[in-house]
This record gives structure tokens, sequence and C-alpha cells, in this order.
């Protein structure tokens, strides 16, 4: 369905080659000169892959007025050509869905059977539904319109998925568009670019500037940008806020998470180790919405726990371009250090740390998967999002003691409830503070879906009807369809 398995990175290799192994950006329908560049490196071996452009202020203003010019006319679009170009689109990353598969995961160090299996086909179905969206959107929002040129910014954990979740709905409502890729990973997002081009976008409705925190701050900034998307850090989600207080635009944020994993002493124990895998080994821990901490009933914790560091042993770490690894690199050495400081502060506090007997790969950014139990519910590791294969355990006696577990931390996004009793589950998923509870099941995301956060995981919905409100506002002209219906 999704085009050829990845087998080689010869592929990618070539196309890395047929670049000259430099970028520039994406801006007006064709790439700039690279210019200034930053390094892009492979995290599993540490290699350089690329050289990009490193975005400076009048790239961004460049990339703005290619936007606002192409606005009027995308706008003004009928819906259904507007779907046109989406699923050409959705066609256009299903074709070269191998190539974006291993560019993806050289870039990012994830394993190339998450960018086959489930990154880039989600990408793809992101594409289709809204083109679905754009069609509707006479019906559907009548009374509305574009809210114009979107500055979007996104991190490195799923670059191509959270590019995806941008652009589609940006696009499927009229908008145009200037994205800003994390800077360890703006690969995909100009292979992506290639695709715009093949779809024969018009020049300018989608824009890609690379670059740092100071390209993003510029985007941000710019008085011709009428709303800002951006998925990151809270720490840095909190700046944007501060930054768009009073500016008129628009805002969206998907922030930051310390999910609860909440297993009840009747769930069915071997499911839920499967599940503890999905839900923090999956791309190595570093997922918005992973279950980092695990919350077990005191009768069956002994010997999940047992379960699990069994598991864990059996996890093959290794390469991200061999189909048979569970868990590739840590995305740069940078955050590599971050998780190791947090892991060192765990122990100083007084919790266990456990890992499994094998070795990492001595090259590029691994770090084992890890357990901690005897965690204190106020401590640092089980408050921050360690954003790495860590998994935090705590206990718990009963149902109230569980959900107040659950909502002791400053964040909100998600949740997944273990349990055998479907009365116990549909009690306790209401009371949890997240954006989307999963019943024995974890990370699993539907474009029709809304998702996004409470609290510090932030503000906005990104999927489906509830994401597409993002992209629209109320309009100063009258509706077509309520004009001919009147
Ligand atoms: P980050 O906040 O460091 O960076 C995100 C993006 O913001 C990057 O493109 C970066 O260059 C840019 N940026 C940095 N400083 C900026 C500034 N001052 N102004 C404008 N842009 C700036 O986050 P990260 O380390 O790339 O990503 C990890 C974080 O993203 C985690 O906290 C994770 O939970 C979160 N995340 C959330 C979701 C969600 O849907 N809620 C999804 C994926 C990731």
């Amino acid at each position: 369905e999704y085009g050829p398995a990845p087998e080689s990175n010869k592929e990618a290799l070539a196309w890395l080659a047929q670049h000259g192994g430099s970028f520039g950006h994406f801006i007006g329908g064709a790439f700039t000169e690279p210019g200034t560049t930053f390094d892009v490196n492979d995290p599993s071996t540490g290699k350089l892959l690329a050289k990009v452009r490193d975005g400076s202020k009048a790239d961004v203003d460049a990339a703005v007025a290619a936007a606002r010019a192409a606005l009027p006319a995308w706008k003004a679009l009928a819906p259904h050509a507007r779907a046109r170009y989406l699923y050409a689109l959705a066609r256009g990353v299903q074709k070269h869905s191998r190539l974006l598969a291993v560019l993806e995961s050289m870039d990012n160090g994830k394993s190339v059977r998450e960018t086959r299996d489930i990154d880039v086909p989600l990408v793809a179905r992101h594409f289709y539904h809204h083109a679905g969206w754009a069609q509707l959107l006479d019906t559907e929002f009548a009374g509305h319109e574009a809210i114009g040129v979107v500055g979007q910014i996104i991190p490195w954990n799923f670059p191509l998925l959270m590019l995806a979740w941008k652009i589609a709905p940006a696009l499927a409502g009229g908008n145009t568009v200037v994205l800003k890729p994390a800077e360890f990973t703006p690969l995909s997002a100009l292979a992506f670019a290639e695709i715009v081009r093949e779809a024969r976008l018009p020049a300018g409705v989608v824009n890609i500037v690379n670059g740092h925190g100071e390209t993003g701050a510029a985007i941000v900034d710019h008085p011709d940008v009428d709303k800002i998307a951006f998925t990151g850090s809270t720490e840095v989600g909190r700046i944007i806020r501060k930054a768009t207080a009073g500016s008129g635009k628009k805002l969206s944020l998907e922030l930051g998470g310390k999910s609860p994993f909440i297993v009840y002493e009747d769930a069915d124990l071997d499911s839920v180790v499967e599940g503890v895998v999905d839900a923090i080994w999956f791309n190595q821990g570093q997922v918005c919405c992973a279950g980092s901490r695990l919350l077990v009933q005191e009768g069956v914790a002994e010997r999940l726990i047992a379960k699990l560091r069994a598991r864990m042993e059996k996890l093959r770490m290794g390469s991200p371009l061999d189909k048979a690894i569970d868990m590739g690199a840590i995305v740069a050495p940078v955050q590599l250090e971050r998780i190791r400081g947090l892991v060192q502060q765990g122990v100083d506090e007084g919790a266990t740390m456990w890992q499994p007997s094998w070795a990492c790969p001595t090259e590029g950014s691994f770090f084992p998967p890890t357990l901690f139990t005897g965690v204190q519910p106020s401590s640092t590791i089980a408050q921050i999002e360690i954003f790495g294969p860590v998994l935090v355990a705590m206990t718990f006696r009963t149902p109230e003691e569980s959900v107040a577990l659950a909502n002791n931390t400053p964040f909100g996004l998600a949740a997944s409830v273990w349990t055998e009793s479907i009365n116990l589950a549909l009690d306790i998923a209401p009371k949890i503070k997240a954006g989307v509870v999963w019943v024995n099941s974890t990370n699993l995301f539907d474009a029709a879906a809304g998702f996004g956060g409470y609290r510090e995981s932030g503000f906005g919905r990104e999927g489906g009807r509830e994401g597409m409100w993002e992209y629209v506002k109320r309009s100063s002209k009258p509706a077509r369809v309520a004009k001919a219906a009147e």
C-alpha cells in the first residue's frame, strides 16, 4: 500500500549526492543557494550527512514575502482544487516512501522499521485525510476563511510526521506556510519540498526555512505572519507565548509530557509488557506522549517488574537501518548528555536504576533502556520530561490513588489505562487530565482524531475537525453556501 520496503540506504545516499551534500531553503517554489551552513549528522555514527543553510532574518523575510504573495490566489481556489493538490502530496509521499523512510532513519536515528511502517504511512494518511477537509471547507466551516500566512516550527522526534501535522491542515484551510524543521533533522523536509514541486503546488504556498532557534524566533516575531503553530519543548513554548502576546497572532502550542501508564491488578500482564515497550522504547522514548511513568497497583508490581526486566534483556539495539532492531540512536550528543544527566540525578535522589546486561554500540549516540523503581512521586525523574528511553515506576493501592498520582505533574498530554474491567477503564479515563487516554493500548494516532494537551502540554488540537478549527477564522464576507441557501 505504501510503496516498496526499504532495503538499503543506496537511494538516500544518491539523493544526498545529487544535491552535492548541501542544501538551501525552499522559498517561492525553488531551492536557494546553500550559503552559510550548519552540519547535519547521522546520530548512529556521528558522521556528516549534509550541510544545510542556516536561516537568517533576511531568509525568513524572503519566505514570508513568498507566502504572502501566494496567499490570495491559494485562498481563492475552489476547495476541490485545493483538495487535488493535497491528494497529489499524499500520493507523492507514497511514491517516495522508501527514500523518505530511509532518509528519516539516517537523519534521526530511529529504526527504519518505524519510519517505514509508522511515520511515513501516517504522513500519507494525514494528507489524504486533509484533502477531504479541503473539499468540505465551504460546507463544514461556512462563514470561515483562511487565517493567512502561518509560521510553523517543529521538533526533531518525528520530523516528517510533525511537518504533515502542520502543513496538511494549513493548506486545507487555504493558508500559506513558512515552516522551520528542527536543526538536527531537516532532511526529510527538504525531500518533501521536492514532492511539493512534483505536485506542482503554486510557488510560495509551502516555504521551508532551515535553522536554529534564532531562525524560529525570526518567524515568530515577523509582523507579516498571522499565526504561529509550534511543537516542541514547554520551555520554548513559554518563550513563544510571551513573544506573541499582544501581537494579534493566533497561536497553538503542542508541548511536552510525562504521561502515565497505569496498570491495575486485573490487567493482562503480558500485553502490558508489550505495551510498555511501545510506550517508552518506541523512538527511544523521544515521544511527546511517551508512557514514561509506569504506575502499577501494588499486588502485581513485583511480577510486572520481573517480566519487564526479562523483556528488556531481549530488546535489540543497533543500526537504525537494520530492520531487526527495536531501538536505534538518540538524535544528538547533546540530547544523550541531557538523558545521562537526568538518570544520574535519579540515582543521586535515591531511586533504584536497572539496565539490561547487554552493551550499547560504542560508536554514535546510544542509550540503553532504563528502568527506575523506588521512585518518589515528587522527585525530579518523576516530574521532568526526560525524553529518552527511561521508565520511572511507582506503585499505588487504590484506583483513587492512581488518579491522584497520574495527575500529579504539570503536564496533561496523554495517558494509558490497562485493565480487563471495562467499568474500571470507563470510570478512570475521564478523571485523568490528558488530551488522550488509551485503554489497553498506547501511542495510537489517527489523522481523524484531534491530538493535543492540557496545562503545560500546550493548547490547540492537531488532526480531524478539531485541528481544522486551528486554521480558519470567522470571515468578514458572507459564506458562499450560506448565500446559496438564502
Ligand atoms: P525545542 O523546543 O528545543 O525545539 C523545537 C523547535 O523550536 C526547533 O525547530 C527549534 O529550532 C525551535 N526553537 C528553539 N528555540 C526557539 C525560539 N526561541 N523561538 C522559536 N523557535 C525556537 O524542542 P525539541 O527538543 O526539538 O523537541 C522535543 C520537545 O518537543 C519535547 O518536549 C516533546 O515533548 C515536544 N513534542 C511535543 C509534541 C506534541 O504534539 N505535544 C510532539 C512532538 C514533540
